[in-house]
């Protein structure tokens, strides 16, 4: 299951990126730019959370957010606030006219992404499972243990972080650079064939003396979970 995130925000740049990392994690995004059309969009479908930002043309951030408190559909809708401002005073008023959570610009997109899940896992549990399944693969996030066929598999940290990540994403191919920004982060220079190496331990981990292997490599193009892996729809 995908959940779905709105971006209400007039600063394009910022809607790209978000949207880049949103969507690189698996979410499905929509954006608008301003906030009567916003509020246009959200009478239509509600998503599964809302990105808002505070100052926006059309109608305001915070009028938004009455707005769509107002209605049923959307009185519980996920809503965290993105603002320059970073009053406390500023900070409670937007708490109190509805946003679930709230982030001041500049912020950093692994701390946003955090909250996110924290709000998704929250709010919409389902959307964000605390345990992942893939056929005989379970992996559980807050424990961080991973077992196969019932069977405890000892993980380093970037193997676990790569496992989770195609399981977050099944599948979908991944080149060795988009794993590298993915599950490393933007700002670390890594050799590309270090995402080999960690393939090659997380393989060696996860397949002692089985027949199926649970990683795909797909030849120029890089890595994705098994198909025998995915669940079908
Ligand atoms: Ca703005």
């Amino acid at each position: 299951m995908t959940a779905r995130i709105l971006i209400i925000e007039d600063e394009e740049p910022l809607t790209l990126l978000l949207r880049y990392n949103l969507e690189a994690e698996g979410y499905a995004v929509d954006s608008a730019v301003r906030g009567d059309e916003a509020d246009l969009k959200l009478k239509e479908n509600a998503p599964d959370l809302a990105l808002i930002d505070w100052m926006l043309p059309g109608l305001s951030g915070i009028e938004l957010i009455r707005r769509l408190r107002a209605r049923p559909e959307t009185q519980a809708l996920p809503i965290i606030m993105l603002t320059a401002r970073g009053e406390e005073t500023e900070r409670v008023r937007g708490l109190a006219t509805g946003a679930d959570d709230y982030i001041v610009k500049p912020f950093s997109v692994p701390e946003l992404l955090a909250r996110i899940r924290a709000l998704l896992r929250r709010t919409k549990p389902e959307r964000v499972a605390g345990v992942l399944e893939a056929g005989d693969i379970e992996l559980d996030r807050e424990k961080k243990r991973v077992a196969r066929a019932g069977r405890d598999v000892s993980l380093g940290p970037t193997e676990f972080r790569l496992l989770e990540f195609l399981m977050e994403n099944p599948g979908r191919v991944f080149s060795r650079e988009q794993l590298l920004d993915r599950v490393w982060g933007r700002d670390v220079y890594i050799d590309e064939r270090t995402v080999d190496v960690h393939v090659g331990r997380l393989r060696k981990a996860l397949n002692r003396g089985r027949a199926v292997d649970p990683i795909r490599t797909v030849r120029g193009a890089g890595y994705a979970l098994n198909d025998r892996f995915v669940k079908s729809p």
